[in-house]
């Protein structure tokens, strides 16, 4: 690739670093190499650990000050190379170069943000109950911390930890997902130009996934993990970093229900269903998986949702006007392939699509009347699928959309102010769309509830993740 930023290389201690063995990263769109990385040992994290640690002495110790300008220069780098930026991301994870434009100027918010908001790490003076004694608080960044993140939003993910964390006075290692590592990479790149001092950010690519992430969560240097990825994998490294008491934060997966009351703007619903649904093809963990259309619309609801659909394009995120791209590999188009096709077993309808086109490229696809016991009812479907079904009143719909152990998103459709009130209060999820199908942005607070995680990203409450409140206690 002709870029200055495309870099087939792991970076630690300030340096870019090779290794004999090597791994491909695949082209989603091509099914070619777009290059290789290092595949990176136990050894080589350790080494990555020890930097870290190393520079968080010095680091620890700058002004809120040099941190935040340090985080701007970043911010403003980041939009220099956006371009570029944004084909890597086309490139690696297959999302149209329209959605990755939008992704780097979304990623890049969390640097502008926190380059910001890392200047009102205020404490407290506390009112002492007794005289003889002066107490406050101060906040301080809680030291090294580990990130893994997922392949989905291979730069976003990213900035959403490293930008509070940078800002705090930690520094960091960091594991992209071995699909997507070329942004990590790029984004290192441009921290090293900012000047950013060596061993403060490290990354380690690696297939090792299970290797790296135990080291991460259990070494002892390391004070906290944040996770962004798969429940699964979000329990096992909870599990790891309790021998060693780390603090974690975890973004983790969901099964986000949309629900369109018979009082909803159907054409507004419409339009929000497409951009919580198709983003990613659908891979997003905040992508709707379960409609649910209160009975008197349901039809008019399913045809209009069926016209916009058979509207989006499919192919190489590359080429112009493409809104839907491929799958991220045969694990997920068989894992879309098997929803579709258990769905339509237990009774459902395909009312648009509904069959894999060629490589990893799956037709935007609409199922009406899906069964509650189907698969897709259950389970994140990350694809391009839309699953109908019909409900009858305020009460089963709630139901019905809280019916699950994961609560990340929910978004809903009413134009009735006090169901909005009344809903919004009783979903269980850590974040609801109220006519509208996106949520995520820089200054509001992005996590689930239940099984979909702990803590959250973004705004203040994510700086507080890598923050302690140490207490002062003055005798006088
Ligand atoms: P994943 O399989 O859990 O992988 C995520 C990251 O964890 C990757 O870097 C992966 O490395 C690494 N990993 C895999 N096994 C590991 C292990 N045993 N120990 C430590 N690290 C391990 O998830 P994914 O398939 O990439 O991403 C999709 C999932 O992420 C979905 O469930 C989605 O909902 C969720 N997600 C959540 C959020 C959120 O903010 N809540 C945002 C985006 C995505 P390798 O790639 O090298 O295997």
């Amino acid at each position: 690739m002709n870029s200055t930023l495309f870099i087939e290389k792991a970076y630690i201690d300030g340096k870019f670093v090779h290794s004999e063995k090597t791994f491909p990263v695949i082209n989603p769109a091509t099914l070619l190499p777009l290059g290789h990385v290092p595949d990176l040992t136990v050894k080589d994290c350790q080494t990555a650990i020890n930097a870290a640690e190393n520079a968080w002495k010095q680091w620890q110790k700058t002004t809120i000050g040099e941190r935040t300008t340090l985080v701007r220069k970043i911010f403003e780098l980041i939009n220099e190379y956006k371009t570029e930026l944004a084909e890597i991301m086309t490139k690696e994870c297959g999302k149209p170069l329209t959605e990755s434009l939008v992704e780097v100027d979304y990623a890049n918010s969390y640097m502008e943000w926190y380059a910001e908001e890392g200047k009102r790490t205020y404490g407290e003076t506390i009112p002492a109950l007794k005289e003889g004694t002066r107490l406050l608080t101060i906040k301080q960044g809680v030291g090294v911390v580990a990130a893994i993140t997922p392949w989905n939003f291979p730069l976003a993910m990213i900035t959403r930890k490293i930008a509070p964390a940078l800002v705090a006075g930690c520094t960091v290692i960091l594991k992209p997902a071995s699909q997507t590592p070329f942004s990590a990479i790029a984004l290192a790149r441009l921290t090293e130009i900012a000047g950013l001092p060596k061993g403060v950010l490290n990354i380690i690519t690696s297939t090792d996934s299970n290797g790296i992430g135990n080291e991460l969560a259990s070494n002892p240097a390391i004070r906290k993990i944040s996770f962004t990825g798969s429940t699964k994998v979000g329990s096992i490294l909870m599990q790891q970093a309790a021998g060693t008491i780390k603090r974690v934060s975890m973004e983790l997966g969901g099964n986000a229900p949309f629900i369109v009351f018979d009082d909803a703007d159907i054409d507004e619903a419409v339009k929000g269903a497409i951009a919580g649904k198709f983003r990613n093809a659908g891979q997003t963990c905040v992508a709707v998986n379960r409609f649910y259309v209160q009975r008197s619309i349901y039809q008019e609801f399913a045809q209009k949702l069926s016209a916009e659909v058979s509207k989006l394009r499919v192919g190489n995120g590359m080429e112009n006007n493409i809104q839907v791209g491929p799958l991220i590999n045969v694990k997920g188009l068989d894992k879309v392939k098997q929803h579709v096709a258990d769905a339509v077993e237990k009774g459902a309808k395909i009312a648009f699509g509904g069959n894999p086109i060629k490589d990893l490229f799956f037709e935007p696809t609409i199922l009406t009347d899906v069964s509650h016991d189907a698969l897709i009812a259950k389970e994140e479907t990350f694809g391009p699928v839309c699953a109908l079904f019909p409900f009858e009143t305020e009460e089963e719909a709630i139901r019905l959309a809280n019916d699950t152990p994961f609560g990340l998103a929910a978004y809903f459709y009413s134009t009735n102010i006090y169901r909005c009130q009344r809903v919004s209060e009783q979903i269980e999820s850590g974040m609801v769309g109220i006519n509208t199908g996106m949520v995520s942005n820089a200054s509001a607070p992005f996590g689930g509830v239940k099984q979909s995680g702990l803590g959250r990203e973004g705004s203040s409450h994510g700086l507080s993740e890598y923050l302690e409140v140490k207490y002062l206690c003055f005798g006088t």
